[in-house]
């Protein structure tokens, strides 16, 4: 088995070998990671079937058809996202050629959690390539259905000479951050970010930090409880919760409390049937350490709906939480899971303030039939994606930017917003050898002469 220097080593010599730098190349591996997704569906299925008890439909449209449909909008787009953009000019450039060429940069590290392990690894992958770089991926440990399709299976491929899969965990990560990579781009949590950004310094690499943090949720008094409560239940507990862009919390007047209970009930039970435990919509926790965490969460404040567990079925049934304190855990900490804290407020300001208060989300959701009550909560707070009126519904379109703010992370990706990442914008400017009398004015010795022209 090859040591990460040999690794390192083979793919720096591609990269400077120039063979990732061509569209044909590139389009060639993106059509093959194209095959990967269609050749191996059911296996990428089970996997996350056996990984998170994923149902097929929540696997295929949050992984296996995301990621085919980044790969066919590069392969659409690549030659028109290669080309050098031409800028504005002044009086002194006049004849020469100004442009922005975006060019790879060079050795890419891309490191992948467990919650979405397909989706994680393959959209970055598809801007890296896209954008002519070489790639070592580091999936997650923990997912160890996709960690080994993604080690035996992906390789096959792909060029080896131009992209590798290193397997571990937090040491084989530590390993691989000590070396030097031209670019690294890490979706986690803002702990191990912290640990990526702080190894990146020392190389003076650049990163992109795809972290988490708690999404709040505001819901209006005007609204149709019913029709919250369906958005919020399913965007909850999709993934059983483990999604970095889930509602964290809902903020919402006692009075709204009070209608959007009975309603996310009944949102749970047509999505879930009477006895979720044996639906099979809805998944299981990834393993025992964070059930053991989430059970601890169960403990804050007064269980409304749910709250039934299973440690031997990593089972935690989708629950709703009233009388939340802010300082109790549930309150303090990402919750990752299936469960869903109420916690009231008086007023849009109030719920502004509460928000403002902490750190900057990845997402924030409003739900109101008035879009000035919508607008206004866009316009005083801040995170990486606001939707309106649903849940993550925002990040399915490749045209906007995906990617947090403050503590929920730095840069963005999707779409073409991944070609740019993966890509190193050179200004140049291409001037004639010819016409040097017109540079006269610039050349000492200096005289009043010189600034009049
Ligand atoms: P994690 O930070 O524990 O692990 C992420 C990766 O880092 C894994 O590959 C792991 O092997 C590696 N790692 C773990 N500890 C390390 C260490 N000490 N040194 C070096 N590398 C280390 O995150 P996770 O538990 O896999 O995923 C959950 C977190 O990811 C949540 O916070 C969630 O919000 C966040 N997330 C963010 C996004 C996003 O797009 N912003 C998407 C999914 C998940």
């Amino acid at each position: 088995m090859d040591t990460i220097e040999d690794t390192m080593q083979r793919l720096r010599e591609a990269f400077s070998s120039g063979k990732t730098r061509p569209a044909e190349f590139r389009a060639a591996q993106l059509r093959s990671l194209g095959r990967f997704l269609r050749d191996n569906k059911p296996q990428l299925q089970d996997a996350l079937a056996r990984d998170l008890r994923k149902s097929a439909f929540e696997s295929e449209v949050s992984e296996i058809a995301i990621s085919q449909a980044e790969v066919d909008l590069a392969l659409r787009n690549l030659q028109a996202w290669m080309k050098d953009k031409s800028v504005r000019k002044n009086l002194a450039t006049q004849l020469d050629s100004a442009f922005i060429r975006r060019e790879p940069f060079g050795l890419v590290l891309i490191i992948v959690p467990w919650n979405y392990p397909l989706n994680l690894t393959l959209v970055p992958l598809v801007g890296a390539i896209a954008a002519g770089n070489c790639v070592v991926l580091k999936p997650s440990e923990t997912s160890k259905g996709m960690e080994k399709i993604l080690a035996e299976v992906l390789p096959r491929y792909l060029d080896p000479s131009c992209f590798a899969v290193v397997l571990g965990g937090p040491q084989e990560t530590g390993q691989l951050l000590e070396c030097r990579f031209d670019y690294i781009f890490f979706t986690g949590s803002p702990r191990v970010g912290k640990i990526v950004m702080a190894a990146a310094a020392k190389h003076l690499t650049p990163v992109t930090l795809e972290l988490g943090g708690k999404n709040p949720c505001y819901v209006d008094d005007d609204c149709d409880p019913q029709t919250v409560a369906n958005r919020v239940a399913w965007f909850r507990y999709f993934n059983t919760g483990q999604t970095c862009v889930a509602p964290d919390y809902v903020l919402c007047s006692p009075e709204m409390q009070e209608r959007l209970l009975p309603a996310l009930q009944s949102a749970i039970t047509r999505f879930y049937g009477d006895d979720p435990q044996t639906s099979p919509n809805l998944g299981r926790i990834i393993n025992q350490k964070h059930f053991k965490r989430l059970q601890g969460l169960l403990g804050c404040g007064r269980v409304a709906i749910g709250g039934q567990s299973d440690e031997r079925d990593c089972y935690i049934a989708p629950t709703v939480l009233v009388d939340v304190q802010e300082t109790e855990p549930v309150m303090q900490e990402e919750i990752f899971g299936p469960i869903l804290p109420l916690v009231t407020v008086r007023s849009l300001d109030e719920a502004i303030d509460f928000i403002n208060r902490r750190e900057k989300p990845l997402a924030l959701y409003a739900f109101s039939n008035s879009s000035q009550v919508v607008r206004q909560m866009l316009a005083r707070t801040s995170s990486g994606g606001f939707c309106g009126n649903d849940g993550f519904m925002h990040m399915t379109l490749p045209s906007l930017p995906f990617g947090g703010v403050g503590a929920s992370g730095m840069g963005q990706y999707h779409g073409k917003f991944s070609f740019d990442t993966f890509s190193h914008q050179r200004a140049c400017l291409l001037r004639s050898p010819r016409m040097e009398k017109i540079n006269d004015f610039r050349y000492p010795p200096y005289t009043p002469r010189n600034l009049r022209v």
